[in-house]
């Protein structure tokens, strides 16, 4: 059996709290210790899992061979770098970084250390999201809806950063990366002073279109991916961990559709996401979203930003002339 990985987790609020719970329990881990400037949370949650509460983040850089950030995303790049430029690998939560420009430095270093660097868009780990880009689909369209109750979480960044970005990686993914031509968005805050609903519809430059709806403030919580490609259609929710497929059947007398059964095999999307950063620091090939990949999607989340232009904010709306 492999030596496990010494790893910190760096943020142990809403969603560190359940790396933090992999960190300690799967076997590809043994978990060096925990910081959090949040000194009660830390001290309650190193109790939960049994492992240290670290005494700051140079602590936790000393101990390490590889860390895990789910620090606000204002953070990311003063943590990520603080690991990163002692040469340990590090997989951040998404998005990436607060802008482009903080993640290219982040990418850059992580080039320069060669360490694994992935960042934490966990849909992609989703097994229907797996199974689904097994197929390989070549979609012609695409259409994505991210709708989410209000929960105060993560208003230092907008829906677009907040959300979207999850669909816009797995977007990419299904295009292989192709750029995009043209964006059209719109965007409105609702609840908060950034943009809390938002839609977009994207041309990339291989003719797909991809039309995404994100939002914070949604009274119910729905994660759907449409795929529609030249001969076939995928629905994947990603909540369910379902896919329903049908195919066109060119037969005669006239075409049908019939269906076509896609396996899934259920499993936690972030374990999954644990496994593949460590199997990737092991040296082996596996599905993983890299650095360049968080940064793809950063870069059309923050185009999508910029389309979408200033918010009006809703008491400027009522009294706009
Ligand atoms: P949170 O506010 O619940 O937790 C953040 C934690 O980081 C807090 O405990 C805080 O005390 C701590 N912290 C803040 N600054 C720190 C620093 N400099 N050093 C150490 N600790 C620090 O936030 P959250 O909802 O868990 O989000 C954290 C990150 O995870 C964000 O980037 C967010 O976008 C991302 N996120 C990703 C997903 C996903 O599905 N992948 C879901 C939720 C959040």
């Amino acid at each position: 059996m492999e030596e496990p990985i010494a790893v910190a987790v760096v943020g142990v609020g809403h969603l560190g709290r359940h790396h933090l719970r992999l960190a300690a329990t799967l076997s590809c881990w043994r978990c060096v210790g925990a910081f959090d400037t949040h000194r009660e949370r830390l001290a309650a949650l190193a109790a939960e899992y049994r492992v240290p509460a670290l005494p700051s983040l140079e602590a936790a850089v000393e101990r390490c061979q590889a860390a895990i950030v789910a620090t606000p995303t204002v953070t990311h790049r003063e943590v990520a770098e603080a690991f990163l430029a002692a040469g340990k690998h590090v997989l951040v939560e998404k998005p990436l970084a607060a802008s482009v420009e903080e993640g290219e430095a982040l990418v850059a270093l992580a080039e320069t250390k060669r360490v694994v660097f992935g960042v934490g868009h966990v849909e992609f780990f989703n097994p229907a999201v797996q199974a689904v880009l097994a197929q390989e689909p070549q979609p012609r369209y695409l259409e994505t809806q991210r709708l989410s109750p209000f929960t105060r979480r993560s208003l230092d960044v907008d829906v677009v950063l907040d959300l979207m970005i999850h669909d816009l990686h797995i977007v990419q993914a299904l295009n292989a990366g192709a750029p995009i031509a043209e964006i059209r968005a719109v965007g409105v805050p609702v609840l908060s002073p950034r943009v809390d609903l938002a839609n977009v519809r994207l041309a990339f430059t291989n003719g797909c279109v991809a039309n995404l709806t994100a939002s914070r403030v949604s009274s119910e919580r729905i994660r759907k991916l449409r795929i529609f490609a030249t001969d076939a259609y995928y629905s994947v929710d990603y909540g369910e961990q379902s896919v329903h497929a049908v195919r066109l059947a060119r037969g005669e007398p006239e075409p049908a559709i019939v269906p076509v059964p896609v396996t899934v095999d259920k499993a936690e999307p972030l374990a999954q996401e644990h496994w593949a950063f460590a199997r990737r620091i092991r040296g082996e090939s596996t599905p993983f979203v890299t650095g360049e990949a968080g940064l793809a999607a950063l870069r059309a989340a923050t185009a999508i930003v910029a389309a979408i232009g200033t918010p009006v904010l809703p008491h400027e709306r009522c009294c706009a002339k």
